[in-house]
């Protein structure tokens, strides 16, 4: 290609690179890190076995043959693309049966597919908030859920993270025809989980709609899966719950889950969902035959929250600040972007991968290595971690 030579790179592209130069000098510039084999507890990286604790593979059911085989067998029966969205003719009884399965597991009427977990986000906020609304979105919300409230048009006020009190405030103070308050349940960069309480009773008081992401909570949180609403014992009716198939659940693929209204609604009015091919049935599939997994054997959550415990009890042992940590996500705050990729590849060294993760994706100060837990990790598997972290600065 000739384009570094032609007139445009002086111009756009130049700014591009510029751009990207800047990224690079700020330690800020991501690249992809392509695994040859293996998304289970272990993967192969420029030809070194690695302990894989960063995966969100958080019941160890990626690689699970029985899911393998639903998603080889629904492709068989089905196709490899359905080839059309939902509307036209991309439905096949597959779907119609994961979204049964979906809404009795989350405890609703109703559910509805899209794509993915992002679209899902995008595809709830757009449909039910418009301009002249106003949303109330946690401080930490994950990026679909910031893309949503943005495409919405709706005003949206950012309460500080897990600040029950602030969104009252605001609350009170926010004239709006409809409100919605939106909140991850597990947050994804801190796995501290939301004061679901609270934002249940904010929102019957003070008329809004409840949004909660259970992305990171789906299949692992409750007694049967169910998420954080059952953990805690709230009663899940008007609640608008939105999840994804990509991470406990082992395939690809979102969802919301709510009243029979709200997902008759969605069907006509909700664009990612309307004008998106639907999931392939391999995706299906192998979300159903996950969904069997997560009912069969809740070991696999016991397991998982016995090796999160066991981390974050080393990591304080070993004087490094505790966090908010409640569930399989454990994240060892680091500030600055050059101390997380330094933890990378000291850990890296050791024979870990664990990624550094920094701003944007979290805030300013508070890059982090996030250790995310895999159901199939040993105990064994966490103290070689705890081993190989660097001391505390
Ligand atoms: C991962 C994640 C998503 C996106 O889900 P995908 O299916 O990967 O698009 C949305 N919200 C939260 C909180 C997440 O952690």
């Amino acid at each position: 290609m000739a384009s570094t030579e032609s007139p445009a790179a002086s111009g756009w592209l130049g700014e591009l690179r510029a751009e990207l130069a800047a990224l690079e000098g700020r330690s800020l510039r991501r690249t992809i890190l392509t695994p040859r084999h293996g998304q289970g507890e272990t993967l192969s990286i420029d030809g070194r076995e690695l302990l894989n604790l960063t995966s969100n593979n958080s019941l160890g059911l990626a690689g699970d043959p029985r899911v393998v085989e639903a998603a080889v067998e629904a492709a068989r029966a089905y196709g490899a693309s359905v080839s059309a969205s939902r509307l036209l003719c991309g439905s096949t009884p597959l779907h119609e049966e994961l979204e049964g399965r979906l809404a009795a597991l989350k405890g609703q009427e109703a559910a509805l597919l899209y794509s993915s977990g992002y679209l899902a986000n995008l595809g709830v906020l757009t449909a039910l908030a418009r301009p002249g609304d106003a949303i109330f979105s946690d401080a930490l919300n994950h990026a679909s859920i910031i893309d949503g409230c943005r495409l919405s048009g709706a005003d949206t006020k950012i309460y500080g993270h897990c600040d029950a009190e602030h969104l009252a405030e605001l609350l009170a103070t926010t004239p709006a025809s409809r409100r919605l308050i939106v909140s991850e349940t597990v947050f994804s960069m801190d796995g501290d989980i939301a004061p679901l309480p609270a934002l249940v009773e904010l929102a019957r008081d003070h008329d809004a709609v409840l949004v909660i992401d259970e992305a990171h909570a789906t299949g692992v949180l409750g007694p049967h899966g169910e998420g954080a609403l059952a953990r805690l014992g709230l009663d899940p009716e008007g609640v608008i719950i939105v999840g994804t198939l990509s991470k406990a659940l082992a395939s690809a693929g979102g969802f919301v889950a709510a009243g029979q209204t709200v997902i008759d609604y969605l069907v006509n009015r909700s664009r990612p969902f309307i004008f998106n091919t639907a999931l392939p049935p391999a995706s299906v599939g192998a979300a159903l035959a996950a969904l069997d997994i997560v009912a069969g054997e809740p070991e696999r959550r016991a397991h998982l929250a016995a090796l999160a415990t066991r981390l974050r009890d080393g990591l304080m042992a070993a004087g490094h600040p505790p966090s908010d940590s409640a569930t399989a996500i454990v994240p060892l705050l680091l500030g600055s972007a050059d101390a997380a990729l330094g933890a990378e590849r000291r850990l890296r060294d050791a024979g870990i991968l664990s990624r550094a993760i920094r701003p944007p994706t979290v805030p300013e100060g508070t890059a982090r290595i996030r250790f995310n837990l895999i159901a199939t990790h040993t105990t064994d598997d966490i103290d070689r971690v705890l081993a190989a972290i660097p001391p505390p600065a």
